[in-house]
């Protein structure tokens, strides 16, 4: 049974006034609220067995470790990892993506290829940027349609033995449009040995995610955007590809034999987590599949492809509003602009007076709102927990702000 008013009682914040008004949070996509289970499993570690992982033969230690390890065994059942040493603790998204580009360096040569989409976080642009400068390598864009659609078909153009790796998102923060990337891997398996990478940040919270049906080669989400704490990620790389790459970070936890002449590094995961993680969070990432396995990831999927429904319909009966990429296939997401009015963090101020969260720019993606000619879109985001209710007082505060910018 689907409860909506159980799922928002977990949700302490939910009940939070913002200038006088009830929350009405809809900036899911750019972190998500926590429930009271992942900041119980937050305390408890602090309360009760603080200590850092798998170095400490007592009690406390060895608890820590478990719980940890325990932590990562959920997620790899959450994305069906073939190994829970596929499943790397990193601080969020960005990082998982720094550390394969940083890592990676030494198998790139001048002019291989890298290959993005326009529809890219700028998290999945710019550390390949930097590899590409590093290395000599030419990255390549695969351009989008005015209907937010990427034109796909240039792969079969570019693909060659000179791709080294294909990085796209799954689900796009901007406008929430879902990426046909099954077809995207089919075509990069058939024509190269590239690396895929996907980033999934916007999809984890979504959509149920099997990275080995997928057949990706690394597959990176935060926890906070999920339900978790925020500083918490996690990057799966496929064993076979982990192995290739060289250490991100050196440090303790890393390594298998340290002196000054030369080190060997320890096996995977522990080669790419050096250093005393954030033990708390990574406990609290297992808690957040918890919560998400508990109220059902189809269930999560389907009231929040209700909510985007209902939204579309209500705010395009607003004359002048615009929403991009409309009829694509999107999720969680609802990106607009209202006719006249340049400004969209106008709108986002007047919508916060009214106790709304929406966010407003350019969603960290500078591409896409030049392909648009605009700064930026209003951004509504949803979550398990949001309501048609929320969707009308948004409804209704947009016609408002309007109103007063007219
Ligand atoms: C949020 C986001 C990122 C960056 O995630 P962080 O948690 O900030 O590291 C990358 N890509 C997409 C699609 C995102 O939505």
């Amino acid at each position: 049974m689907f409860d909506i008013q159980e799922i928002r009682s977990q949700f302490p914040i939910l009940q939070e006034k913002v200038n006088g008004k009830d929350l009405v949070y809809l900036d899911n996509a750019a972190t998500s609220q926590k429930p009271k289970m992942v900041l119980d499993a937050i305390n408890n570690y602090y309360e009760h067995y603080n200590a850092n992982v798998h170095r400490g033969i007592h009690t406390l230690s060895q608890v820590a470790t478990e719980m940890m390890e325990d932590a990562r065994k959920k997620v790899q059942r959450f994305i069906n990892a073939k190994h829970d040493y596929e499943v790397l603790f990193t601080k969020g998204t960005t990082e998982g993506i720094n550390l394969v580009a940083y890592a990676m360096t030494d198998l790139i040569k001048k002019d291989d290829e890298i290959i993005i989409s326009y529809l890219e976080h700028h998290s999945n642009i710019v550390p390949w940027q930097m590899l590409c400068q590093r290395t000599g390598a030419k990255l390549r864009v695969i351009p989008m349609n005015e209907d937010g659609t990427l034109q796909i078909d240039v792969l079969d153009e570019w693909l060659s033995e000179k791709t080294k790796l294909v990085s796209v998102n799954q689900v796009s923060n901007a406008l929430g449009i879902v990426n046909p990337i099954d077809e995207i891997i089919r075509k990069v398996r058939a024509k190269s040995n590239a690396f895929i990478f996907i980033d999934g940040a916007q999809a984890a919270p979504h959509f149920e995610i099997d990275v080995q049906t997928m057949d990706c080669d690394f597959f990176a989400f935060s926890g906070h955007k999920m339900y978790g704490p925020t500083g918490t990620g996690i990057l799966y790389g496929k064993a076979s590809v982990l192995e290739q790459l060289n250490p991100f970070h050196g440090g303790g936890e890393m390594i298998d034999h340290c002196t000054f002449e030369k080190t060997t590094y320890a096996g995977l995961p522990f080669r790419f987590e050096a250093g005393t993680p954030n033990i708390a969070g990574n406990i609290a990432i297992g808690t957040a599949v918890d919560f998400m396995e508990k109220v059902g990831r189809s269930n999560i999927a389907a009231h929040e492809h209700a909510l985007l429904e209902y939204a579309q319909r209500k705010l395009l009966e607003i004359e002048g509003l615009k929403v991009y990429g409309e009829k694509a296939n999107r999720a969680g997401v609802v990106s607009f602009n209202l006719s006249g009015i340049g400004i969209a963090s106008d709108v986002g101020m007047i919508l916060d007076k009214l106790g709304i969260a929406v966010r407003t720019g350019h969603h960290c993606t500078q591409p896409i709102m030049e392909y648009f000619g605009v700064a930026g879109t209003v951004r509504a985001s949803f979550a398990v927990y949001n309501t048609f209710e929320e969707i009308d007082i948004l409804t209704e505060g947009v016609k408002k702000a309007q109103k007063m910018l007219a």
